[in-house]
């Protein structure tokens, strides 16, 4: 069997060293269009900016592996095409067969016309590339603007305000991370950044973007313009499925997968980012942007390629390192639909647990700053709330 893989990112590299454990083979090319060897991305928005890590500690792979396995990386090659009858992947120079298929291609931030209409100094941040560039430009006193209050422009912010930066955010909605987290957990991460010097803007609507004399200057409803010498926008990502879409697989929000990573053509799965899955317990579609998912996906997709019938069950998992903050979170709260919390701990001293509670089920778990309350949160999610569950003296450990 003859795979390929496009995108060569987390995903991408997962599936290929699961297909090698797995005792596969046959042929794998991974197409990637990154200059370098698939990389992590979380060190990019922190240990890299802050000058605590470098790039080669975030490669998957050390870059001999690649060849000592018998897995032909193809750096700086994009797929234009894909001819799902002829099982062809088109590329600038040619064409690859395959037998099975697995789309790996991620996502990309999205942009502001009005930013990218303006001359000013504005950045987004995906690749290593592009956090090296901004790592240069967080120095001490420079004016650093961030639209979106989401993890990347909070990251970025802790980061620069690390590095002396003086940081403004810019967030529409009245509190960060307030769709993810909920109001009273949302507000945490708002003090936390106030407390250390940010500048957090909310209800903030950005209605004009302008250069003068390479500064950025933002123009905010109702308020005064902020001007830096560097905006960076950061206002999510959207699924890289074009290259889907155009070979007619279904695509809505990524690639539409089923319960196995599957879409409808039997030799192409997807995973990480791009895929949008039929999660089986979750009993909806999800498509999720952490990188626990991608190497699970990545991986899972393989075996599947393999033969396996086990469906995708693993809950979504993701953390953030912002200051001396660490927050990690397992689950999935449905969007819109109400819910209760309840809290372990002391939330505002950024040293608690917290479950969501959604009818009669735990949907979702989060710690700060409590790293041994991971395990018990990945055993409480997805059970049936008890008195126990819902009595916040009876300690984590005590539910599993
Ligand atoms: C700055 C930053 C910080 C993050 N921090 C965290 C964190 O703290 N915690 C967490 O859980 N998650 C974090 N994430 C998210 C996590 O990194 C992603 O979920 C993960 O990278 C997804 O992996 P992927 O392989 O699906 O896609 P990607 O990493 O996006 O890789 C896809 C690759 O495919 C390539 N590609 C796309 N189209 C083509 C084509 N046609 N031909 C060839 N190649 C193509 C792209 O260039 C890219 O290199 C962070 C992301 C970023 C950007």
């Amino acid at each position: 069997m003859n795979v390929v893989v496009i995108g060569g990112g987390l995903a991408a590299a997962s599936a290929a060293a699961e297909l090698r454990e797995q005792g596969h083979t046959g042929d794998i090319v991974v197409v990637g269009g990154e200059p370098h060897p698939p990389y992590e991305r979380p060190p990019l928005s922190k240990g890299l900016l802050l000058g605590s890590s470098q790039p080669q500690e975030a490669s998957v792979h050390p870059p001999e592996w690649y060849d000592e396995h018998q897995v032909d990386l193809r750096t700086g090659t994009v797929a234009t095409g894909l001819d799902l009858d002829r099982r062809r992947v088109r590329l600038e120079s040619g064409e690859l067969p395959y037998d099975r298929l697995l789309l790996a291609t991620g996502a990309t931030p999205r942009h502001l016309p009005m930013a990218d209409a303006s001359r000013a100094p504005v950045v987004h941040l995906r690749t290593l590339d592009d956090a090296l560039a901004l790592r240069e430009r967080l120095t001490e006193g420079a004016r650093i603007a961030i639209i979106g209050a989401g993890w990347i422009g909070l990251e970025v912010a802790s980061a620069a305000r690390q590095r002396g930066a003086s940081v403004t955010v810019l967030e529409s909605a009245p509190l960060p991370l307030q769709r993810v987290l909920g109001d009273e957990v949302a507000t945490v991460f708002a003090d936390l950044h106030r407390e250390h010097g940010v500048d957090l803007r909310l209800g903030a609507q950005v209605v004009g973007i302008e250069d003068e004399h390479g500064e950025a200057v933002v123009h905010v409803e109702g308020s005064g313009p902020v001007v830096a010498d560097l905006l960076l926008v950061a206002v999510g990502v959207s699924p890289t499925d074009e290259l889907a879409a155009r070979a007619g697989l279904a695509v809505d929000n990524g690639v539409l997968v089923d319960a196995w990573l599957r879409t409808p053509d039997p030799h192409v799965l997807a995973a990480g980012d791009v895929a949008n899955h039929d999660h089986p317990t979750l009993g909806t579609h999800v498509r999720v942007e952490h990188w626990d998912t991608a190497i699970h996906h990545g991986r899972h997709a393989a075996r599947v390629m393999l033969g396996s019938d086990e469906p995708y069950t693993r809950l979504p998992y993701f953390f953030t390192d912002q200051y001396d903050l660490g927050m990690e979170y397992v689950g999935h709260v449905a969007g819109g639909a109400g819910h209760d919390l309840v809290v372990r701990g002391d939330l505002a001293g950024r040293q608690a647990s917290v479950l969501w509670l959604q009818e009669d089920r735990v949907v979702a778990g989060m710690h700060l700053n409590d790293w041994d309350a991971i395990g018990p949160l990945r055993a409480v999610v997805g059970r049936q709330v008890t008195d126990a569950v819902r009595d916040p003296a009876v300690p984590l450990a005590d539910l599993v």
